[in-house]
């Protein structure tokens, strides 16, 4: 029978700030079957997608696209941010509740054309997914889709990375924020 994965991943509310639930997968990563289940949910969708490069988005988008990188004999490809990468690179600034972020990839990190699935941990206000897309679409990546294990929907981070065109999933919703 499929792991509630829910039962894995631990809420501490009013981190980092108060009213905010933070959802934390570090519990998920540690129990082997759990983390284990999810690498096979994620990838399952794209087996058969051909699937060039996993990009991870900084940190906890690293974890779950190693991982998923190897289970579907892609490669993997970082988005940090910024001044992380030692290379040249693409940014793109994006906005945050207050104030912006800045995200960075290799420019060379892709080759044109190629086909690419994006992953996170979890969606909320979607402003991390929708810049990385914008950097992935720079360097003329082939977005194949974009999947996480949690999404927030109330945040309304999955319809917007639909408006962009790109096919998006998670595997579990939490309401509220
Ligand atoms: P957003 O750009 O608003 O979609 O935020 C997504 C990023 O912020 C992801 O990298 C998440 O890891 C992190 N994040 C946002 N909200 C939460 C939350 N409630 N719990 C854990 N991580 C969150």
């Amino acid at each position: 029978m499929a792991l509630e994965l829910e039962n894995y991943i631990r809420t501490i509310p009013d981190y980092p700030k108060p009213g905010i639930l933070f959802r934390d997968i570090t519990t998920l990563l540690a129990a082997p079957d759990a983390f284990g289940e999810t690498i096979a949910r994620l990838s399952e969708p794209f087996r058969e997608a051909d699937v060039s490069y996993v990009v991870g988005i900084e940190a906890r988008g690293f974890t779950i696209g190693g991982a998923i990188a190897v289970a579907l004999g892609a490669g993997f490809v970082p988005i940090r941010k910024a001044g992380k990468l030692p290379a040249d690179t693409v940014s793109q600034e994006y906005e945050l509740e207050y104030g912006t972020d800045t995200i960075e990839m290799h420019t060379d990190a892709i080759r044109p054309g190629s086909r690419v699935l994006l992953v996170d941990d979890l969606i909320a206000t979607g402003g991390t997914a929708a810049a990385s897309i914008s950097l992935l679409r720079r360097v003329e990546a082939d977005i194949v889709a974009a999947a996480f294990i949690i999404d927030l929907p109330d945040l309304g981070g999955m319809a917007k990375i639909r408006e962009l065109d790109v096919e998006a999933s998670a595997l579990l919703e939490y309401p509220g924020h």
